[in-house]
């Protein structure tokens, strides 16, 4: 029997990997795969779905990150006290893909949103080229806590929304559902060109919601599309969403309120928040302001 994520001490959970950039593909106009491998990846273990884990991005334009320290308990105090400009940036992403290659090396892919080069994450995946190193914290156990979809046993439909940030892990989700799962998805993305096929054995039904405002106007848009769609009556409905933060709060208000969905059967996380970097939405977490049920959520 496999261990459930509540079984396994979560200190367990998670540990250091160096990822070495094997090569790059793009997939749609805004998306970039980085497929990853390197030696360390043996001990990776993905629990699929939407399984995230935080990169760790090299200071400046520096091939390779270098971390002050990847004891598994000390670490945090260690990269904390790096002064601002010296420390490797932090950003989370989600596992797309984890397999192993007819050699026996492990390869991880990450799709990543570029959304322009002042964006650290972003404009180090675009400059991405084969070689270069980064570090990780991801999964050391399948069973782990950043795996956040977690389908109950009974469902008898899914629905789910997710913007650009969130539709590798939407993706992953729809390749791993069982066959014939009635599933709704809104997928919000920035071009026509970001329409990704995407492998399913569900019986997935997509509304592709291509954004023509990127300010606050994008969340209404979503909203009447939402509003506009009836979902198939279900006794066991599971949703999950993700993306923007004020698009996540106000879909899931929308479905909680309106539509009276059982609020316990939605999985919500905010990816990222409009105008704040990740560092400023993790300085507010440290603070107590973030109103997060998920230690990575933009919410
Ligand atoms: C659990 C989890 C899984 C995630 N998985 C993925 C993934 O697989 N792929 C992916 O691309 N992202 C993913 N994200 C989102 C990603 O972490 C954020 O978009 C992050 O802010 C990107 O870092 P950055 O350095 O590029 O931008 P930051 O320095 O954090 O932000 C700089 C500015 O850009 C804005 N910004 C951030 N992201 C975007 C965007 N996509 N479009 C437009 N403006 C933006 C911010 O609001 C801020 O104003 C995930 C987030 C979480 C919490």
């Amino acid at each position: 029997m496999t261990a459930t994520a509540s079984e396994v001490p979560a200190e367990a959970h998670f540990r250091f990997f160096e990822l070495e950039v094997l090569r790059t593909r793009r997939l749609g106009h805004s998306f970039l795969r980085v497929t990853f491998g390197g030696e360390s990846l043996a001990g990776f273990r993905s629990g699929g779905w939407d399984q995230s884990l935080s990169l760790f991005l090299p200071v400046g334009d520096a091939e390779h990150t270098v971390l002050p320290s990847t004891d598994e308990d000390t670490w945090f105090g260690a990269w904390r006290a790096v002064p601002d400009a010296e420390r490797p940036v932090m950003r989370s992403y989600t596992v797309r893909e984890q397999r192993r290659t007819e050699e026996g090396a492990v390869e991880v892919d990450i799709d990543f949103v570029l959304h322009g080069d002042s964006s650290p994450a972003s404009r180090w995946a675009g400059r991405a080229v084969p070689g270069r190193r980064i570090m990780a914290i991801g999964p050391a156990v399948a069973a782990n806590k950043s795996v956040r979809f977690q389908l109950p046993a009974g469902t008898d439909a899914v629905w789910m929304y997710a913007d650009e940030t969130a539709l590798p892990a939407a993706a992953a989700i729809l390749q791993a559902l069982p066959e014939g799962t009635p599933v709704h998805a809104w997928f919000e993305v920035p071009h026509e060109d970001d329409r990704l096929e995407l492998a399913t054995s569900a019986k997935a039904e997509i509304t592709w919601i291509v954004r023509a405002d990127s300010g606050p106007g994008r969340t209404e848009r979503v909203l009447t599309e939402i509003r506009g769609t009836e979902l198939p009556a279900a006794a066991a409905p599971y949703g999950w969403i993700a993306g923007e933060a004020g698009t996540v709060r106000a879909v899931r208000r929308h479905m909680v309120q309106e539509r009276s969905v059982n609020r316990r059967a939605v999985r919500f996380t905010g990816y990222w928040r409009l105008g704040a970097s990740e560092e400023q939405l993790l300085a507010e977490a440290y603070a107590g302001q973030a109103p997060s049920e998920d230690p990575d959520s933009a919410l």
